[in-house]
């Protein structure tokens, strides 16, 4: 583990770089860490969100969440299926829901007040899921090593761990380190990217990409003063609900599709 941190800490500090393709074909600035390492930076702020948050106990909720997670994977591509993903169902009121690279996802119970449906629910998730396979993450990591701030957060992940010279660092970020690497600002470009993403995946798994709709429009009259990350990067909700309109109509023949070669979710 030592020798991981030591190695994303040398990475970055050369800023070594790569570019590729993201799904909506923009060349994305990647590669500041391997996704082996991305893969255990994951794995690792959602054991750090387990030892915060409690986690529910209700069987149904937890199995209903765990549902929708499944029939999403099942369509992605080979590489994302292969990965064993988990989920976790934790106590808060905030309508909130994330994806870690490594498989990770989180889901908090205020969620289900605004998402009041399985396909609502599989818009969520699928929206979350669509940073992930977008590198999304990797993106803003990369992003992030060519600052101080980005260095900062290594040397913190070090001296927590280990106790050295950094600690003081740590002190300051404060909190889950790992999970610090994953709470960076979102662009608006990657919000929309993990919108379109989302809504082709939620389709292709057999739930109906309609809903995306009805579920930003529950999650903006939810409001409130915290505002979810997925409206906190959009200035304007409705313009982003239309977008989600007109591209619900051009899904549907793929979700049709779907429904007919046995992608049925029957999740709650
Ligand atoms: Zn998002």
């Amino acid at each position: 583990m030592k020798a991981l941190l030591l190695s994303v800490a040398l990475t970055a500090a050369l800023a070594g770089c790569a570019t590729t393709t993201s799904p909506t074909g923009r060349t994305q600035y990647v590669g500041a860490v391997t996704q082996a390492q991305l893969d255990q930076l994951g794995a690792q702020a959602f054991a750090e969100a387990k030892a915060q948050k409690a986690q529910s106990r209700d069987a149904r909720q937890v199995s209903y969440v765990r549902c929708v997670v499944n029939d999403l994977v099942a369509v992605l591509p080979a590489q994302w299926r292969q990965t064993s993903w988990e989920t976790a169902v934790f106590v808060d009121p905030e309508p909130n829901a994330f994806a870690l690279p490594g498989g990770k996802v989180g889901v908090y119970t205020g969620i289900f007040t605004v998402a009041r449906n399985q396909d609502q629910l599989a818009a969520v998730i699928a929206h979350e899921i669509g940073h992930v396979i977008s590198h999304h993450h990797d993106e803003r990591i990369t992003r992030q090593m060519q600052t101080q701030t980005g260095l900062g957060l290594i040397s913190a992940l070090l001296g927590a761990r280990y106790g050295e010279a950094a600690a003081q660092t740590a002190t300051q970020v404060g909190g889950g380190l790992a999970q610090g690497l994953f709470v960076l600002p979102n662009s608006r470009t990657q919000e929309s990217e993990a919108d379109v993403v989302g809504q082709q995946l939620m389709a292709q798994a057999g739930f109906d990409p309609r809903e995306a709709v009805n579920l930003w429009q529950n999650m903006i009259q939810a409001g409130g003063s915290r505002p979810p990350e997925w409206l906190s990067t959009h200035p304007d909700p409705q313009s982003r609900i239309g977008e989600l309109r007109s591209r619900a109509a051009g899904l549907v023949p793929s979700y049709e599709q779907a429904r007919a070669s046995g992608h049925q979710p029957r999740c709650g």
